[in-house]
């Protein structure tokens, strides 16, 4: 199911010129998601609410009044909380779990009169690389829909891909906003660490995740960036940096910028069809008058086991709250409080969060504690000086944001290692903080969206914004 898709600029003119109303976007919205009820993209959709936002956001235009994002329709993962809703984390155990309050992305996005739409089906807790760890069900991918969409943030990535909003929020804890986008061919967006509060935000791994925007284009994703980043008194690891105009950036002019290819990017494990439209993505950039330059990242290969240590060890912590008291649905009948424990975390996770939760029990524990986690937080600071030393040489880096181009369902999904190893390009950017963007830059032979990504240096969305709108008209 591919729907034509709208940018934020086009419905700014429809709305302009009067040949429509905000209302009449966000219902026409409203039957896009109807029409493609299949691809479970939304585990809640506000339809009533939604419509009385438009009306209002239709008042406060007419009378000259309306905020930055007035016209856009955004679509949030459910993993974000937005008050009086239902936030389940793609989970059983939040089946029931209503938000008491906004999320300062959401606030932020609310605030500049963007009109929410509904909250986006995800892999539990946002574990996982293909959408299929949902307990309400996998997301299909619209491009083709007997391949996943990718993961975590599977159904922000579909609203988008499929024409259901504008934009979405997704989260990025290890590539879940950047390797969807790959797969359903749109542009996804991991900010800064500290660049956009995480206030609100169900954690998975604290000093990994980082809320961004899905959208169709560059520039909507930064016009998504421009509201919901900055500092937050909520959140204390929120940056205290200027947030620069992002849509300055977008000159399309990228001669003499200097993009490094690191060595270790183009090697085994690349799919064929992937190397070549990264080749050709570099032969663009080259012909618009960009550097590339050859780099080195020589610590690549240990991301995948730095990062799932380090992830399992502080998702198994903040996940210690769902336990039938503090969170989460409470298992009946129980006797005493370690039956209720077990009983109601039991009966309430799913396969891949509790095999991550014993994993990182495991790597935190006393007698592993030195050998696993303590030298993973070593190898996370040589990942990070890997990429601090490249940015004294090139102004952004480029790397294929997935391996293989969309696999089909059941592919991976019984072998956790070959679904972890789908993660090897995306990782790293977390691990070192720094943000990245994931943009189309072709397809396979089977019509299959490949994306490539642009990491920046940490702050600098703008490098990366613009070299990633100046691809889309090379
Ligand atoms: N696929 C990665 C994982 O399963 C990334 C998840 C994410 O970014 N939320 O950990």
């Amino acid at each position: 199911m591919v729907t034509k898709r709208t940018t934020l600029d086009e419905t700014r003119r429809a709305l302009e010129s009067g040949a429509t109303t905000v209302e009449g976007v966000t219902s026409g919205f409203l039957e896009t998601i109807e029409k493609g009820k299949r691809l479970n993209a939304f585990l809640s959709v506000f339809q009533r609410k939604a419509i009385e936002r438009a009306r209002d956001v239709d008042r406060k235009l007419a009378a000259g009044k309306a905020g930055r994002l007035a016209g856009m329709v955004i679509a949030v993962k459910d993993v974000i909380c937005m008050k009086g809703e239902r936030t389940t984390c793609g989970s059983k155990i939040l089946e029931n779990f209503v938000s008491l309050y906004d999320a300062t992305a959401v606030a932020r996005l609310q605030a500049e009169d963007a009109v929410i739409i509904g909250k986006t089906n995800m892999d539990e807790f946002a574990m996982g690389s293909s959408t299929e760890n949902s307990a309400y069900g996998p997301v299909l991918n619209p491009v083709d829909e007997s391949r996943v969409p990718g993961g975590s943030s599977g159904g922000s990535c579909v609203s988008v891909a499929a024409g259901m909003a504008h934009a979405a929020l997704g989260t990025d804890t290890g590539g879940s906003i950047r390797q969807p986008a790959s797969f359903c061919g749109i542009v996804g967006l991991k900010p800064t660490y500290g660049r956009v509060s995480r206030y609100g935000l169900v954690a998975l791994a604290s000093s990994f995740d980082q809320i961004g925007p899905f959208a169709g284009t560059v520039a909507d994703a930064a016009a998504v960036l421009q509201v919901i980043a900055g500092h937050d008194e909520l959140d204390s690891t929120s940056a205290r940096v200027p947030v620069p105009d992002y849509n300055a950036a977008l000159t399309k002019e990228i001669r003499g910028m200097h993009i490094g290819l690191p060595q270790e990017a183009l090697g085994t494990g690349l799919d064929p069809e992937v190397r070549q439209a990264v080749e050709q993505t570099l032969d663009r950039l080259r012909g618009a008058g960009a550097v590339v330059e050859e780099i080195t990242l020589p610590h690549s290969e240990y991301t995948i086991s730095t990062y799932y240590i380090l992830m399992t060890a502080e998702a198994s912590s903040n996940l210690a709250r769902f336990d039938g008291a503090r969170y989460g649905e409470r298992a009946p009948g129980v006797r005493d409080l370690a039956e209720m424990y077990t009983n109601s975390r039991t009966a309430g996770f799913g396969a891949e969060t509790k095999r991550r939760i014993m994993l990182g029990t495991y790597v935190l524990s006393a007698g592993y504690y030195d050998a696993y986690y303590r030298k993973a937080q070593k190898v996370r600071r040589l990942i990070q000086d890997d990429f601090f030393r490249a940015f004294t040489k090139v102004d952004c880096i480029l790397l294929p944001t997935s391996p293989t181009t969309a696999f089909r369902f059941g592919e991976k999904a019984d072998d956790p290692l070959q679904m972890y190893l789908s993660d090897v390009y995306t990782v790293s950017a977390n691990l070192a903080g720094v943000p990245a963007i994931s943009v189309p830059c072709g397809v396979d032979g089977k019509g299959l969206p490949i994306g490539v990504q642009f990491v920046g240096k940490q702050f600098d969305e703008p490098t990366i914004l613009k070299v990633a709108d100046a691809l889309g008209s090379l």
